[in-house]
């Protein structure tokens, strides 16, 4: 964080400080929530969860080096004491890049934020310091307390911005107005908790219209409900994606013999080759998107060309690709799971596993109301369609649609199984795999089946 007395923050979030010999003292560290992670310096903030109470580090969080204690109550040592806690960081998370030189870039869309925003954050940081969202901590907390991780020093601030209703987005843009916004897709992700595609957008779209007349929209030329969005800002638009009146597009796009995506990347001041670290092919428009940003920023086709063939995954479980001595390929997309990465990954699979056995081991993709029963169908289906050798479906109800769907498809029966559990689905693997297989687990992330992707690598 850029350091600030005890004193400026009690002001910029209206506290009170209590046991503060001195309010002059700077917060220098890292503001954090995780009493772990504190460091000399730090400002802890003692969030009130439903087993853990925050306040009971107090005492500990003072002792290992915390300047202060950011709570809702006194608790003994120096504590800047608000209301809410989580207003405070936002308000303080406002103030700091308000101060900030930083240019600020901010995502969303339903699939690809993680990768996408790590993507842009090994193309930037080629140019000039900068920081970004760790994982996917895109809500009300972890946005704040990742813009309140810049410094001085940080030129480029990508912030993923998550939401689950109308006035999320609103909410985080307020927070931290980016200059750049970008949004990726509306796809079919909580749209139980939406209501519909038409919400989704709404809600997403409402990065666009904070921002300023000198900043940039970066918008999905493929999708129609982003497209639509650029009538809902003042920025310029810039349009990406494979279709020709895309800005910054992509041609010639294809696979590589390994399954990883290659195209000719075309940007208004010039056009340079990329092919992938990364697999699968929806990271050509999550490149593509990486693309049009650093093109706006000020970046050549040729950086921009460079830093994505490079780029690796910074997030886990995101289509890791590890292969075992014996030659059995292991993708762990166990991340998370919903209709268009269901349908990317298993087309990844597909492409990787040319001449080889491919097995698809899902779950259930969460949070889709009243289409489950249809998503899962076609989940099914499409594995049939692309060939896929094998379908192992892990877990209860919507498991079984998956191979049901699979079933109905075509006569494959032999080829598609259902399974209770991760344990059930190991028990088979492990007696079926043979040299040369490639296996993907995938499901959302409350499934929790990166165990089974841990426990194939255990026993190569
Ligand atoms: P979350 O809402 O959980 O934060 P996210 O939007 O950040 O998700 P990622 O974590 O990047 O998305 O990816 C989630 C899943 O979607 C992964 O399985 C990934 O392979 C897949 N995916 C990534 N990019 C795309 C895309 N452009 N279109 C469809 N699926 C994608
Ligand atoms: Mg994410």
């Amino acid at each position: 964080m850029i350091a600030l007395s005890l004193a400026e923050i009690a002001s910029v979030v209206g506290g009170q400080t209590h046991d503060i010999p001195d309010p002059s003292v700077q917060v220098t560290g890292p503001v954090v929530r995780d009493s772990r992670e504190v460091e000399p310096g730090s400002l802890f903030v003692a969030f009130v969860g439903e087993r853990v109470d925050g306040h009971d580090f107090a005492a500990q969080v003072v002792e290992a080096g915390a300047a202060a204690v950011l709570a809702s109550r006194p608790v003994g040592v120096p504590a800047i004491v608000v209301d809410d806690v989580q207003t405070a960081i936002g308000a303080l998370a406002r103030e700091v890049v308000r101060r900030l030189g930083a240019t600020l870039v901010a995502l969303t869309g339903s699939a690809g934020k993680t990768s996408t925003k790590d993507l842009i954050a090994q193309v930037l940081q080629r140019k000039a310091p900068t920081v970004w969202t760790p994982g996917s901590l895109n809500n009300e907390i972890g946005l704040p307390l990742t813009a309140l991780s810049a410094t001085e020093e940080t030129q480029f601030l990508v912030l993923e911005m998550g939401a689950r209703g109308i006035g999320h987005i609103r909410y985080l843009a307020e927070l931290t107005p980016p200059k750049i916004g970008l949004v990726l897709n509306v796809g079919t992700a909580h749209i139980g908790e939406f209501g519909g595609r038409e919400q989704i957008a709404q809600a997403k779209g409402e990065l666009v219209e904070g921002l300023p007349e000198e900043g940039a929209a970066i918008l999905n030329a493929d999708d129609p409900l982003v497209r639509a969005m650029a009538s809902r800002t003042k920025a310029k638009v810039i349009l990406f994606g494979e279709s020709d009146e895309a800005d910054v597009r992509a041609e010639n796009v294809r696979l590589t013999d390994t399954g990883q995506p290659a195209f000719r990347l075309r940007t208004p001041s010039g056009d340079s080759d990329v092919t992938m670290r990364l697999y699968g092919e929806h990271h050509v428009s999550n490149a593509l998107a990486a693309a049009a940003v650093a093109h706006e920023l000020g970046m050549s086709a040729e950086e921009i060309a460079t830093a994505l063939s490079e780029a690796g995954s910074l997030s886990r479980w995101r289509m890791e690709v590890t292969e075992r001595p014996d030659g059995v390929t292991v993708v762990n997309d166990a991340y998370n799971a919903n209709p268009e990465s269901m349908r990317a990954a298993l087309r990844a699979l597909v492409a990787m596993g040319r001449g080889r056995r491919t097995w698809a081991v899902l779950g259930k993709m969460a949070e889709l109301g009243d289409e489950a029963l249809a998503e899962h169908d076609a989940v099914g289906r499409l594995a049939v369609r692309l060939n896929v050798s094998k379908l192992v479906a892990v877990g209860g109800r919507e498991a079984s649609w998956l191979q049901l769907g699979a079933y109905n498809e075509g006569s494959w029966g032999e080829e598609s199984v259902h399974v209770s559990d991760a344990q059930a689905a190991v028990d088979l693997l492990r007696s079926e795999l043979r040299p040369g297989d490639v296996v993907l687990v995938k499901a959302s992330r409350s499934v929790g089946l990166e165990s089974i992707a841990a426990a194939l690598l255990a026993t190569g």
